[in-house]
């Protein structure tokens, strides 16, 4: 969004955390600043002849943990500002869940809708060999992942390019959000959204948050409208229906679709998928005003497109009591101030949509130890569940259901471990930022809470470093 500065936007919410930590002002500099930063450009091939300069960059926030992790996005609009600040929020992101990454992020200048498979993958070959070259990437030096306009296919060709030019064993884990037949975890490509259905589930059980906003502390029933439907937005969609909130507004570049009675999320997205547009789906309702998803009569607001999308100009419209960052900074700092006022509760993009951090950690976890979760242990939980229920059987002179036990014995393959580790990492998360809450009675807002968290932790970092004694 022309004229707002999205690094700045970032330091203030670090500075309105920072009033709450005794830190030093030189070990507060040393966190937020963004630590090294490259800016190149190379040249493509079109498909015509022509020949293009693309321009990129990568910025690594921290190195306070090594690699340094972040996605890659591919965005018209991309520039070096808005890359340091996504690197910096990937940064508290990390700290956040508890994976040991330092903050990255890396741009592509291009609009990906406008380039042939055929010229996409020319680019990204060259841009990892750009990145190599450089030094910007490695398993332990720093590991893109997908992120706007980027997905499986672009980390495949990462992947690929990064192999054949260092042939080092671990070479697939430079990069994470491969497709599983090229070592990527499974559960990955829906983790993000997944993990945002999970935090706003349990924000939802916090009694205290929901009576701010007049709701009951439950995620059921609870009307939903999403603004971007690519792959955060969906997947969030899909899992908050399955776990029986109402996704009633979806808005995309075309337009925006309701149903008052609830989007069938996987219908919607095959008919996109299929045509191009929802605008003729038939079982809701089109019109051609994306923006009008801000003020839909709704419980959540869930933008997950891009950044700044919520700012002083339309705040005022929205009706819903929670709004949650599935994007990365969908709301700029003076409409968080000013809706934290009207007693709205956002969720902070740092805390809920980390899910494709913690689960890309998973990924280059499997990647480092060449093996796939639950391989070994599954068949031998398990035979010890099948030798639990006869013994337990035997004991009680009673028949165990055999559903039950085959049920027990499908249990353990990988998409359900990441899926259960995954569940566990944003509940745990979410227990912490809501301790900080208690601990200031609830005076500050969940983004303050969640960022004094975050700096509290990478600053014990520096101190159990000896860098800077605490
Ligand atoms: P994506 O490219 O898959 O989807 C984004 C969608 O938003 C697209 O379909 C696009 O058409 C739509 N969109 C753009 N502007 C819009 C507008 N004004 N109104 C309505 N729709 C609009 O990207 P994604 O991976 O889903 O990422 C979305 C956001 O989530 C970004 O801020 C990204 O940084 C963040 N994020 C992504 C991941 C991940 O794992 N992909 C992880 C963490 C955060």
């Amino acid at each position: 969004m022309a004229g707002i500065n999205f690094n700045k936007q970032v330091e203030e919410n670090f500075q309105a955390a920072s009033q709450y930590l005794d830190l030093s002002e030189d070990l507060l500099n040393q966190i937020k600043e963004n630590n090294t930063i490259v800016h190149f450009k190379f040249p493509i091939r079109r498909d015509d002849g022509r020949i293009e300069v693309i321009e990129a960059w990568r910025a690594q926030h921290s190195h306070h943990r090594k690699p340094c992790k972040g996605g890659i996005r591919f965005a018209e609009i991309a520039n070096e500002d808005e890359v340091k600040a996504l690197a910096a929020l990937m940064t508290y992101k990390c700290a956040i869940v508890e994976v040991p990454f330092g903050g990255a992020k890396g741009a592509v200048k291009i609009d990906s809708k406008k380039y042939s498979m055929a010229e996409r993958e020319r680019i990204c070959r060259r841009l990892t060999f750009e990145l190599h070259n450089k030094n910007f990437i490695g398993p332990g030096i720093d590991v893109p992942a997908p992120d706007y306009g980027s997905g499986e296919q672009e980390m495949a060709w990462i992947s690929d390019t990064y192999s054949s030019l260092t042939h080092e064993l671990n070479a697939p884990a430079c990069v994470t959000g491969k497709p599983v037949a090229m070592g990527g975890v499974r559960g990955r490509t829906e983790a993000t959204g997944m993990g945002v259905a999970f935090g706003l589930r349990e924000i939802c059980k916090n009694q205290k948050l929901m009576d701010q906003v007049s709701l009951s502390a439950d995620i059921n029933g609870k009307r939903v409208a999403i603004q971007g439907f690519g792959n955060v937005g969906y997947h969030t969609a899909r899992y908050l229906s399955e776990m029986g909130a109402k996704v009633t507004h979806v808005s995309e570049f075309e337009g925006m679709i309701s149903n008052p009675e609830g989007l069938d999320i996987k219908e919607l997205n095959e008919f996109r998928s299929k045509n191009g547009s929802f605008a003729k789906f038939s079982k809701g309702e089109f019109t051609e005003k994306r923006d009008d998803v801000f003020g839909v009569d709704c419980d959540i607001l869930v933008p997950a497109a891009l950044e700044n999308q919520i700012r002083e100009d339309n705040y005022d419209q929205i009706k819903a009591g929670i709004i949650g960052e599935a994007a990365n900074g969908p709301v700029t700092s003076e409409a968080s101030k000013k809706l934290f006022e009207k007693g709205k509760v956002i969720v902070p993009d740092i805390y809920l949509n980390a899910g494709g951090v913690t689960v890309s950690y998973f990924e280059w976890v499997k990647n480092l130890s060449h093996i796939r979760f639950g391989r070994i242990d599954k068949r031998f939980d398990a035979g010890q569940f099948q030798d639990m229920a006869s013994l337990l059987s035997e004991v009680t002179e009673k028949d165990i259901s055999k559903n039950l036990v085959d049920k027990f014995q499908r249990q353990g393959d990988e998409a359900q471990l990441v899926a259960s580790g995954l569940e566990e990492t944003m509940i745990e998360a979410l227990r912490q930022i809501i301790e900080v809450m208690e601990e200031h009675d609830y005076k500050m807002d969940l983004r303050t809470a969640t960022f004094v968290l975050a700096i509290t932790k990478v600053a014990k970092s520096y101190e159990l470093a000896g860098i800077f004694p605490g």
